[in-house]
This record gives C-alpha cells, structure tokens and sequence, in this order.
C-alpha cells in the first residue's frame, strides 16, 4: 500500500466548499488504496487576519503569544476536513503539531523542526484512518506553540513525509506546478516538468513562494520524493529530482527566474577605511536581529569606504537608526537609504558549464533602460536589484530574453 503526505495550502481549503472537495478528492485516494496523511494550512487570508488582529491590540506582540494566536487558523482547518472525511464513512482523525509530536527549537515564529515521532501517526494508518495534521506548527521541549514561518505548512508536510518514510509528497496549491517565473506576474510562463533540488531551494529562498525554503531543504536532506500540483485542475505538476552534481549536462541554462520585492538597501559613506570596518557596522545589524542580504564595499576617494546592503523593507526604519548612530562614532561622511527597490534573480545549474549568462542579463535589462543597482552572483544564480517600479518589466524582459517560454 503506498504511503502518501498530502498537503492542502489556503486557496486549496479555503471554503467549506473547498473542504468537501478535498474531502471528495481524499475519499478517492484512500478507496483506491493510499494510506493517507493530511497537511492542511489555515483558510487563505486568516493567518494575515489573526496578525492584524495583534496588530490593532499592540505593536510588539509577545512572540509566544502570537504563536498561540497564528497557530490557531490550522486548527479550524484540521477539524474541519476530518468532519468532511467522517460524513464521508472515514474514521479520520484531526491532531495539532504538538500531538503528533512535532517538536521544534524555542525560536517563535520561525522554529525549526527538530523531531517528530511517527508512531501515532502510523498507529492510526493502520486503523484505516485518514491523519489530518495541523500545518506550520509545532512545540518546543517546554510544550510551547512555535510556528515555522509564513509558507511553512510545506515544511510540515515535507518533514512528515521524511519521518514516516512516505512513497511520495505532494504540495497541493492554486498553480499546476512550479513554472519559470510567477505566472501571475508573466503570463507566458512555463510549467516544468521537473526541478532540480537546487534549483528549487534557490528559487525559493530568492523569493518564489510556491514552496517554503525550508521545505526544499528537507526534501534534499532525506531525498524526499516530492510533487507539486494543482488542487483545481488535475496534471502531472513539477517532480522535485534529485541528480547527482555533473549528471545535468543537458539541463537548460538558465530554469526559472525569482523576485523579491519589499526589499531596501541602505549605504553608509565616507568610512575612513581599515580592517573591521564591515564587522563594525553590520555587527550591530546582526545583533537586532535583522537579516542582511546583498552586501556591496568598495573604496570611495583615497582611504575611504563605502559599505552599501539590503534587507527586508520592514527592517529600513530600523536599520536607518542604527547606521545613524554608526556615523559619529565611524567618522563616516553620511547615510543613505532606498526602500523602493527589488532584487531579481536568474537560476539555473546550466550556468555551471556556461559563459555569458551574466552579460545577456545585464545587456537585456540595459536594453530596456533598467538600471542595475547591485550585483550578487553563486554557481548558479545572478542576482540584481533594480528599482521596484522595473520588477514586472526586468521579469518579463529576462523571460523572453532567455526564451523560458519554449520546451
Ligand atoms: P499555498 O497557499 O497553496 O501554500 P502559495 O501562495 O504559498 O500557495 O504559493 C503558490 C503561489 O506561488 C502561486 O499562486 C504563485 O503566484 C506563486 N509563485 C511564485 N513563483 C512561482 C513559480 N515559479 N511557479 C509557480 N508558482 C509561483
Ligand atoms: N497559514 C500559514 C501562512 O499563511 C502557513 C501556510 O499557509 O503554509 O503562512
Ligand atoms: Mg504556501
């Protein structure tokens, strides 16, 4: 009997509707002889709705608090699909992270799983039953709630199907599988067949949300095989594959183009230049926390440096502070900032074995008068930042430029 994780994200269970659909669709499985375990996310747009909440009471939410509170959506969602599954003659059962025993760090609101015990699980796949499980979240070893992160009942699903040893994994969601770029930002966009591992954790971490970070790395770390898939229009989706480095000589050049947008870059200049100067401003950026992503230093007029970097746009204010107060005691000419920019990111493993991929990006985005910012390249991703206002026309330029809508 095949062993098979299914995760259900908002837009897939965001209705009754949507519920006795799935329910339906999960009926049909398990009759054909899937053993079956059930991830399912809150109902679309409640985990914004349960932070605005927060929000309106208070502008610095206990971190356990708001756990308590986000965790709450997956709850609704679990009982509800196992009422679905019951009126339909399965005896299933709902369980929250905690009773399966998904055992997270203490970090609230981006926790890493570090255990979960299968046996209850099995012990009620055994019995027949469909296991609905709450995505996103878990507990930590004192019994609090923790969350994973926005995204992160993909995570869940992953790590479930790697506990259990589950034949297959697949991500149901509101698109037919992992496409060269967001089809809703370009609409010639391709469905792959298949995605490299690597590929699809670069793709996520630059900003694709189809699949949580998290996820991918789970999947490469215990070779999880895993499926993404539409729950409104049957299709084969994108398989997740897991080649062995050199194995892609074949493979295209470039497989799909990432953004972010939301991100804000900050640069401090005039630093009277020696050793330690990058440890000096971006250690106390560390120390609060905050997430630095594209780092630019170079040397301005004889002896000086300027040291420019990004973050996420919700940290600008932040930051902004902290380099102000950096200036007197660096000596430093001034700060600037920009909160109006984003980053655009090409990937592929074909780059490896490839020249030129760098100077047709920046050629095409010269071409259609988008300037680039800042650079940040690896093995196998080209990332740039442009002004926010560029992000659809640079993704649909680059799109075209490398012909990712043809096979
Ligand atoms: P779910 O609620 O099912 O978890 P998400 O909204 O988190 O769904 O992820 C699906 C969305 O990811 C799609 O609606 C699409 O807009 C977006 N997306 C971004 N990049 C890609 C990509 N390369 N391929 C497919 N979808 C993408
Ligand atoms: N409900 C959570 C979120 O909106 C987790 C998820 O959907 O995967 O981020
Ligand atoms: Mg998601």
């Amino acid at each position: 009997m095949a062993l098979i994780v299914e995760k259900f994200g908002g837009t897939s269970i965001g209705s009754v509707e949507r519920i006795n659909i799935v329910a339906d669709h999960l009926i049909k499985k398990h009759q054909a002889g899937e053993q079956l375990v059930v991830v399912v996310s809150a109902m679309s747009g409640e985990t914004n709705r349960l932070i605005g909440l927060a929000n309106d009471i208070t502008n610095s939410p206990s971190p356990r608090e708001m756990d308590v509170l986000v965790s709450t959506g997956e709850q609704v969602t679990i009982a509800l699909l196992s009422m679905a599954l019951q009126q339909r003659g399965n005896d299933a059962r709902s369980y929250t992270g905690g009773q399966v025993s998904i055992r997270t760090d203490d970090t609230h609101s981006r926790a890493r799983i570090v255990d979960i015990d299968g046996a209850k699980i099995k012990s009620d796949l055994d019995r027949g039953r469909i296991v609905v499980v709450a995505g996103f979240q878990g507990v930590d070893v004192a019994g609090n709630i923790t969350t994973l992160g926005r995204g992160g009942s993909d995570t869940t699903a992953v790590a479930i199907a790697a506990a259990i040893k589950a034949d297959e994994c697949r991500i149901y969601t509101d698109v037919d599988g992992i496409y060269t770029t967001d089809p809703r930002v370009v609409s010639n966009a391709r469905r792959l067949e298949s995605i490299t591992a690597e590929e699809m954790l670069e793709l996520a971490s630059l900003g694709a949300k189809v699949l949580q970070t998290r996820s991918v790395e789970f999947a490469g770390k215990y070779k999880v095989p895993l499926r993404v898939l539409s729950s409104f229009v049957e299709g084969p989706g994108t398989l997740i594959t897991y080649e062995e480095e050199g194995s892609s000589m074949e493979a295209p050049l470039i497989s799909g183009i990432a953004f972010q947008r939301d991100e804000a870059k900050l640069t401090i200049r005039g630093i009277p230049d020696h050793p330690g100067i990058a440890h000096q401003v971006l250690g106390p950026i560390s120390d609060a926390h905050i997430n630095v992503d594209v780092i630019i230093q170079n040397a301005s007029a004889k002896g000086f440096t300027d040291l420019t970097f990004t973050v996420a746009r919700s940290d600008y204010v932040a930051c902004m502070k902290i380099l102000n107060n950096l200036v007197t005691e660096l000596n430093a000419q001034d700060v600037k900032g920009d909160n109006q920019i984003a980053k655009v990111s090409i990937v592929g493993v074909g780059m490896r074995s490839h020249t030129g991929v760098a100077n047709k990006m920046f050629k095409t985005l010269a071409d259609n008068d988008i300037n680039i910012q800042m650079i940040s390249t690896s093995e196998i991703k080209i990332s740039v930042i442009v002004e926010e206002q560029h992000l659809e026309k640079a993704v649909q330029t680059l799109h075209d430029a490398f012909e990712l809508e043809k096979v």
